[in-house]
């Protein structure tokens, strides 16, 4: 048992692998390696209501961005202009016989934003209130899984827009619907930057350790 929390209770430098007595701090500092001076952890400032905040405004974002028309697809020669929402391309790569283009676009532009923002509010809410309960360690980790594949979303966003030019040759513009997506995608990309895993890590071992 002592070996158990004198154990939980180092931390490793990630550059020099020089093992520490996990330091306490207090929010706004950094624990800083005594060898080679890299960054070991920091501690956010009021990460719990931020996270609060950036994950609830992105789930606000998430219905406009899923149902107003993210591009204007047009042919002027033709006089042909339609709107499409990001469920209009997704449909629209499925019936040209994208579909495994198409399931990516839709898990990591649509789902895995939504399941990241719902579980970053989730296990905010949780801490802020003190509704701690042992499940929350997997959920945490789970969520960490998760932050692996927050980034790739930018590509998929690129990848729709090249789809469109390349299999409709039209003209395009942006629509609302657009703005709403990119605003839920930096909002899931802001989470990853506003929550402190390690006071998370922290709550919950002193709680349950
Ligand atoms: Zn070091």
């Amino acid at each position: 048992m002592a070996v158990e929390q004198l154990q939980s209770s180092m931390i490793a430098c990630h550059q020099c692998d020089t093992l520490f007595n996990s330091p306490k701090i207090v929010d706004g500092q950094e624990a800083i390696c005594t060898c080679c001076g890299t960054t070991l952890f920091v501690r956010k400032k009021n990460h719990i209501n931020r996270t609060i905040a950036v994950s609830s405004a992105g789930l606000l974002f998430f219905p406009p961005a899923m149902i107003l028309p993210i591009i204007g697809v047009g042919v002027s020669s033709a006089g042909i202009y339609n709107d499409a929402s990001l469920i209009d391309c997704i449909t629209l790569m499925i019936n040209s016989g994208y579909y495994i283009i198409a399931f990516a676009v839709f898990i990591f532009t649509l789902a895995v934003p939504l399941v990241r923002l719902s579980a970053a509010l989730y296990i905010s809410i949780c801490i802020k209130y003190n509704w701690l309960k042992p499940s929350l360690f997997t959920f945490f980790r789970s969520y960490h899984m998760l932050d692996t594949w927050s980034m790739i979303h930018v590509f998929f966003m690129g990848l729709i827009v090249s789809m469109y030019k390349l299999t409709s040759l039209a003209e395009l513009s942006v629509d609302q619907g657009l703005v709403s997506l990119v605003l839920l995608l930096l909002c899931s990309t802001l989470v990853s930057i506003t929550m402190d895993p390690h006071s998370i890590w922290d709550k919950l071992e002193s709680e349950f350790g």
